[in-house]
């Protein structure tokens, strides 16, 4: 059997011109794929020969941002049978052909209006971090019908919906404290929007979220240790269970460690400090917490969090941390916090912190966030969008650090008017504030002016 540049007898495509493409015709080396795989085909992507990403539930899925459109699920098989199943043969397959994944339809969007997607950033991280040869070992181990006889190298495991936080973006999905709440909402809504919104939210098999917990699980992952690169560990709140814990020991006890790089996405309001002899074993750890703003903002916006905790925590990661470790910042950026953004990133400037955002390009990484719709920025009336625009735009003058993210933001916020969703905003933060106690108005008094939900 022909195998792709000549290397391997188990690639099934009879082409092997590495100059012009799998398909024999010529090839650009910048088209699609500015990092040379786009020579294997137009489609191609590292993370289904690398990398399998799991969501709260249990379903596999082809990575973070791929559409969960199949219907694997570790509650209901192994690692390693998810590996080798039909929908990851088939996917394999297709970037081979250079056809398109459905799930990736994503990615295929931001390529085709001018951006950076996931699969391409995927593509030069990997060449970069891995090498040209690691990955084409890959492909050229693929066989005829997709199967891969290796290990997962690259693992993004979200951990259930186990969580202490309840912030306003979330669901019970990805959040356990939610499921009640989701519940009230959708019955007191006033508005028809809310109320559909949360009765779809609250539609969830708790049971089906405990899939971590099953050893078989772990063993097997354990058995993969050896030729793991990357582990990402998310949930919930990863944190908050024991099973991660035993993750990071487990990579330790093996000596797997130190050829791992290791990634947390965590609220922040925990830290457990005898994890730092542990992650000193680690090629890299880095330690992404989701804050919104500071102070109260945050604690309202990531409610009940509190702020205290998390300020010792980000001081302590800072100062006490090992050299292994790196701090970052996300943000999700939503109607709340878009007004106070600039104020935000002043604080991150004003705290001098020595390790926490360094190396990183900006003050936090935005994730916008477009669901629920009436928490989008494009709700903002538009002398508030003015506003907005001027402030942050007058940050960025006089800032130590230019972030090229925020010219994004400001694009995306005046690119369209949805202002008419304002009455479901209102009713949702109303919902909030009745529901837990909390007062819009007193944490968010200037914004309150613009949207008088009070
Ligand atoms: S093409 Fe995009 S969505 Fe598909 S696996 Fe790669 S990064 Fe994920």
């Amino acid at each position: 059997m022909a195998s792709l540049f000549g290397k391997k007898d188990s690639f099934p495509f009879k082409t092997v011109d590495p100059v012009n493409g799998l398909d024999g015709t010529q090839r650009e080396e910048s088209l699609n794929d500015p990092y040379e795989f786009g020579r294997i085909s137009p489609t191609f992507c590292v993370l289904p020969f690398t990398h399998l990403a799991t969501y709260t539930d249990g379903s596999a899925i082809l990575c973070c941002v791929a559409k969960n459109e199949n219907k694997l699920n570790l509650n209901d098989q192994s690692l390693q049978a998810a590996w080798n199943s039909d929908y990851l043969k088939s996917a394999r397959l297709k970037m081979l052909k250079g056809e398109k994944v459905s799930a990736c339809a994503h990615c295929y969007a931001e390529e085709k209006n001018g951006y950076r997607s996931h699969r391409i950033t995927e593509n030069r991280v990997w060449k970069e971090r891995f090498g040209r040869e690691f990955v084409l070992d890959r492909v050229h181990r693929t066989h005829e019908d997709g199967t891969l006889n290796e290990d997962i190298v690259a693992i993004d495991l979200r951990l259930g919906n186990t969580c202490n936080l309840q912030c306003v973006m979330c669901r019970p999905q990805d959040s356990s404290r939610w499921t009640a709440l989701a519940k009230r909402i959708a019955a007191t809504a006033e508005t028809a929007e809310v109320r559909s919104e949360w009765a779809h939210k609250s539609q969830i098999n708790q049971s089906r979220f405990e899939w971590y917990k099953d050893p078989s699980f772990w063993e097997s992952l354990e058995t993969m240790l050896p030729n793991m690169r990357e582990i990402i560990v998310g949930g919930g709140e990863p944190m908050l269970l024991d099973e991660t814990r035993k993750l990071v020991e487990a990579c330790v006890r093996t000596g797997a460690a130190k050829n791992i790089q290791i990634r947390y996405h965590t609220n922040g309001t925990l830290l457990d400090k005898s994890l730092f002899p542990l992650w000193k074993e680690f090629k890299l750890v880095e330690v992404f917490i989701s804050l919104d703003c500071w102070g109260e903002k945050n604690n309202y916006m990531r409610y009940p969090a509190n702020w205290d905790a998390i300020a010792a925590n980000l001081k302590c990661l800072d100062e006490e941390s090992p050299e292994s470790v790196k701090v970052m910042l996300l943000c999700s950026v939503h109607m709340m916090n878009m007004f106070y953004l600039a104020d935000y990133a002043q604080w991150i400037e004003d705290q001098n912190f020595k390790k926490v955002t360094k190396g990183f390009n900006g003050y936090f990484h935005p994730g916008v966030v477009h669901y629920p719709p009436y928490l989008s920025i494009q709700n903002y009336p538009a002398e508030l969008k003015k506003l907005v625009t001027e402030k942050l735009l007058a940050f960025e003058e006089r800032s130590k650090k230019k972030s090229n993210k925020i010219q994004g933001i400001i694009n995306l916020m005046n690119e369209a008017d949805h202002s008419a969703r304002l009455s479901q905003t209102r009713d949702y933060i109303r919902r909030l504030d009745t529901e837990r106690g909390t007062s819009f108005a007193k944490t968010f008094p200037e914004l309150n002016e613009y949207l008088k939900v009070y």
